[in-house]
């Protein structure tokens, strides 16, 4: 069964100070049987120099293993056509990352000019913040694809974040980092038609996070949905 990580981080991070490299990503692949990856830049260095989404595009024309996404900046530009990106990723726009969503965002006009552009381009964006801010974006939008990260573990309680978006089917999740109950919980609730494999390198690693599908008691024809299809169907992805 073909597996597609559909969240990693590669390059380097300046908080963090250190580096995903391809042959690291590879590596993990290599060793799992992944067959294809996701991979957008690390927030502190797409905010430090957003050059970084032009150097990771020439990384994944090289290899081929990678899918790319645009790492969206503060700007809110959307993602840039034809230039073979996959999705997006959206990121504490101007909040204090992984603790905070800045709800002025809200209220700012080119908000809706965004949103409209990116329902055109028809791409799916990860998109972290907190709940309360998730559910106000999603709300101006009926079509554009939305993946919230961990469940939404970040942004606030998984299961509030299941209850909020179960019956909108433009909202998809991914794996990442939850623990296998409340994976298991989100199939049993909304189908696993919405729900993606990441591992989200370098915070997870990519063998144990595929374990932990593969490991759910459900059939393998649902897991290969969640390890794949569903992706591929999200992006056209042959
Ligand atoms: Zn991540």
């Amino acid at each position: 069964m073909e597996i597609i990580d559909s969240h990693t981080h590669w390059g380097p991070s300046v908080s963090m100070g250190t580096e995903v490299t391809t042959e690291e990503l590879l590596r993990q692949a290599e060793q799992s049987n992944v067959d294809r990856i996701v991979i957008f830049p690390f927030p502190s260095m797409a905010l430090a120099d957003e050059g970084i989404n032009e150097r990771l595009l020439d990384e994944a024309n090289r290899v081929k293993t990678f899918i790319p996404y645009y790492y969206i900046p503060e700007t809110m530009k959307p993602i840039p056509e034809g230039k073979g990106l996959y999705g997006g990723k959206w990121h504490w726009m101007r909040g204090i990352q992984d603790s905070s969503s800045n709800y002025q965002v809200l209220e700012d006009p080119k908000l809706g000019g965004f949103i409209e552009a990116s329902e055109k381009i028809d791409l799916p964006i990860i998109f972290e913040e907190e709940l309360a801010f998730t559910e106000t974006f999603v709300r101006k939008t009926k079509n554009l694809k939305v993946i919230i990260p961990h469940l939404g573990m970040l942004g606030g309680n998984p299961i509030n974040f299941l209850h909020a978006f179960k019956s909108r089917e433009n909202v998809y999740f991914d794996t990442a980092l939850a623990s296998p109950d409340t994976v298991l919980k989100f199939i049993e609730t909304i189908g696993h038609e919405r729900i993606l494999f990441g591992s989200d390198i370098p915070f997870g690693s990519m063998k144990w996070e595929l374990e932990k599908v593969l490991s759910l008691p459900v059939g393998d024809d649902i897991k290969e949905w969640i390890l794949s299809k569903n992706l591929k169907r999200l992006i056209g992805l042959k």
